[in-house]
């Protein structure tokens, strides 16, 4: 009873960037990249264009109608949806998709700060509902599940059970693709959601490093498998049984400065995410090429434990969105230079 998918109107790979306004110790008019219009930038002489260009003007209600909105749609479809946040520690990557944890217990209209990810799930679960009531003489029964994983130094941590490190990936033919011994919890409902988005969040690894205390060197991943069915045999639920998996990853800031005080393992993880990062921007490229399956597409994604995580969440029967943020901040030129580099691979 598996729907064909019609195919997708829209491409499979959105890329969208995100320049965060100036804060007290930076100059808007230092501008390094500069908004030529909708669609394009101009940086160092070089004309970027992406699917869209959002300023300091741009608030988060924006962000979620031009990404959030059709990736609800898109995942209620059936398909895969995935949104990457990529860009340097400090641009912008935790306040696009979480919002201050604060803001996520109000409702949105209530608080213009929150976030992209509670946002998806307010709209989810209230189109759920909808889906429900209108479902004409079937009964469609929906049940999600959520886990909070994060990618510190190449070893998977569990959020929702930070007692869990280093869990293992496997993939066999009975269970599929999954990470062993992570936390799974049921939700039902967007007060499910926000209990596990502000204790997830708050067992995130942070950083230590004397230069960016608050800035953090893992990748951070969010997933929602909703699964749809339909009671009873009558014909009225032909087609009707989904299943898709949303993937909402905060990506490790690309680190700006090599110094720190301890050495080798700063280094090390720079490496990491240095190379996981590449990967990624590497299996991106693929699927919004055409996306074929491949031996050289294998071992890539097995070259880190973020593509290898991700593997359902960036190949086949997915949309996906790369949010790629940005400081306004001239010191910061060079890693401006590598997301706007990024996006315009991956696009
Ligand atoms: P990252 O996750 O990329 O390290 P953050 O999301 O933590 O960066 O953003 C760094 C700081 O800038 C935070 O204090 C955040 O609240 C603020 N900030 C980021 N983007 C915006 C924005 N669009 N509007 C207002 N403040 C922002």
């Amino acid at each position: 009873q598996k729907e064909v998918l019609s195919p997708p109107a829209d491409p499979p790979v959105k890329v969208v960037v995100r320049i965060r306004p100036a804060n007290v110790h930076e100059r808007e008019g230092d501008q390094l990249v500069r908004k030529l219009s909708e669609d394009s930038v101009a940086a160092e002489d070089k004309k970027f264009t992406f699917d869209s260009i959002l300023d300091s003007k741009s608030n988060q209600e924006y962000v979620f109608q031009l990404v959030g909105v059709p990736l609800v749609k898109n995942a209620l479809a059936g398909y895969n949806t995935t949104i990457l946040a990529y860009g340097q520690a400090g641009s912008g990557k935790s306040y696009t998709m979480w919002g201050p944890p604060s803001a996520m217990v109000e409702n949105q209209a209530s608080n213009s700060h929150q976030g992209i990810v509670p946002r998806i799930f307010q709209m989810l679960f209230s189109e759920i509902q909808r889906e429900k009531e209108n479902s004409e003489g079937k009964q469609i029964n929906f049940q999600c599940r959520c886990s909070f994983l994060e990618i510190y130094n190449e070893q998977i941590g569990d959020l929702l059970d930070p007692t869990q490190r280093n869990l293992e990936i496997r993939d066999d033919t009975k269970h599929g693709f999954y990470v062993e011994n992570l936390t799974e919890e049921y939700v039902t409902s967007y007060e499910d959601i926000t209990q596990i988005l502000i204790k997830g969040l708050s067992s995130r690894k942070v950083g230590a490093t004397s230069i960016h205390s608050e800035s953090s060197q893992s990748h951070i991943v969010f997933t929602c498998v909703i699964e749809s069915w339909c009671k009873g045999t009558s014909s009225k639920c032909f087609g009707s049984s989904k299943t898709s998996r949303i993937s909402l990853v905060d990506l490790a800031g690309l680190e700006r400065s090599k110094l720190d005080d301890d050495g080798r393992q700063c280094v090390k993880e720079e490496k990491n995410v240095k190379k996981s990062l590449s990967q990624l921007g590497h299996l991106v490229n693929i699927l919004a090429e055409g996306g074929q399956s491949g031996k050289t597409q294998d071992i890539a994604y097995r070259s880190s434990s973020l593509t290898n995580l991700l593997k359902e969440s960036l190949g086949g029967n997915v949309k996906l969105a790369v949010i790629c943020a940005i400081s306004p901040d001239s010191n910061s030129s060079c890693e401006t230079l590598s997301t706007l580099r990024f996006g315009q691979r991956v696009k």
